[in-house]
């Protein structure tokens, strides 16, 4: 059963975010520094949406939306670390509940496998940011597997299984041999994206592919919901990708895009009501405290999938296979 049918777990977020937003609302806006598109690196940029906390604005040029202004690097660095507290709340919720290692998935059907195996059926494979090692083991089937987690408390969980590297890849000496890189809901929170993707460029090898898995800022919930739409929660989100802003930032590390599609409408009526009727109380996605939450989202699921909807470029999250510049063709 998927967690979003959970309903302790979903209590538990849910009461988990009203921390998250308490602590944004502590945050000191004023003493934050502006930034440059940390993509193109253009300062023209218009409004886009606040989360009740923190500002969000749209590149001009490269259409990134992205904080304005923002928490300096290493203090992000510093929650990549462990040093956050309700980040590691966080990874103790996701642990009571994910308790079951996964069966031998099919390759060809699973969301998370199947883009990545339609290039690479096979190969070395890094996963960045890989937490305590969920990814690791669906791969491990199929890929000689390695991750990389800086937060002590997951990667200790993550090498009872697995080769861990806990250190940033910048700071790792390691040589260009994998054939995959993945990035799991990693790149929203990434201070310096264009950075991490060529540190990634120089460790794959020539015919290797970057896998990524992130918000997308084209999507029809973010067009709903604008600062209140679950990819703006809180204080974390640095960056939303659509797909022009990710093939410019493709284009700056040397990379192209094999492969682009997104999944997940993420809009319910159950939630719909509720954010019209009782904004004060909306929670995109986790309105666990309106009764039979979990039974309505599943069902609302069940449906959606019947329509078959055509998402095309507007579903929430933005699921690309990028290659070496030149050394794929399509
Ligand atoms: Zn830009």
């Amino acid at each position: 059963m998927s967690l979003n049918y959970h309903r302790q777990y979903n209590r538990e977020i849910r009461e988990w975010l009203l921390k998250v937003f308490a602590f944004a609302a502590s945050i000191p806006k004023d003493r934050l520094p502006r930034r440059p598109c940390p993509v193109c690196s253009a300062t023209e940029s218009a409004f886009y949406a606040n989360n009740d906390y923190l500002d969000y604005e749209q590149c001009n040029r490269c259409t990134l939306v992205y904080m304005n202004p923002a928490p300096r690097a290493d203090s992000v660095d510093k929650g990549f670390l462990g040093e956050d507290e309700l980040l590691t709340e966080y990874f103790s919720i996701i642990r009571k509940y994910k308790t079951s290692l996964p069966d031998k998935p099919d390759p060809r059907e699973d969301g998370k496998l199947k883009d990545i195996y339609s290039f690479k059926p096979c190969g070395k494979l890094l996963d960045l940011g890989c937490s305590v090692g969920d990814f690791l083991h669906k791969a491990k089937f199929f890929y000689d597997v390695e991750g990389i987690e800086v937060n002590p408390r997951t990667a200790s969980v993550a090498e009872r299984h697995f080769r861990v590297h806990k250190h940033f890849l910048a700071e790792l000496d390691l040589p260009p041999v994998y054939d995959v890189v993945t990035l799991h809901q990693i790149l929203y929170g990434v201070p310096d994206p264009v950075a991490l993707f060529r540190d990634i460029h120089r460790v794959l090898k020539d015919d290797g592919i970057l896998y990524v898995n992130t918000p997308n800022a084209d999507s029809y919930a973010m067009k709903l919901y604008r600062g209140k739409a679950c990819h703006l929660y809180g204080y974390t989100t640095l960056n939303v990708f659509n797909e022009q802003s990710l093939s410019a930032l493709a284009a700056l590390a040397g990379f192209e895009i094999l492969s682009f599609r997104t999944e997940w409408l993420d809009i319910y009526l159950t939630d719909l009501a509720e954010y019209y009727d009782h904004p004060e109380n909306f929670i995109h996605k986790r309105n666990s405290h309106l009764p039979g939450y979990e039974e309505k989202i599943r069902q609302e699921d069940v449906f959606q999938k019947s329509l078959n909807l055509d998402l095309n470029k507007r579903g929430n999250y933005i699921v690309a296979v990028l290659g070496k510049h030149g050394r794929h063709s399509l």
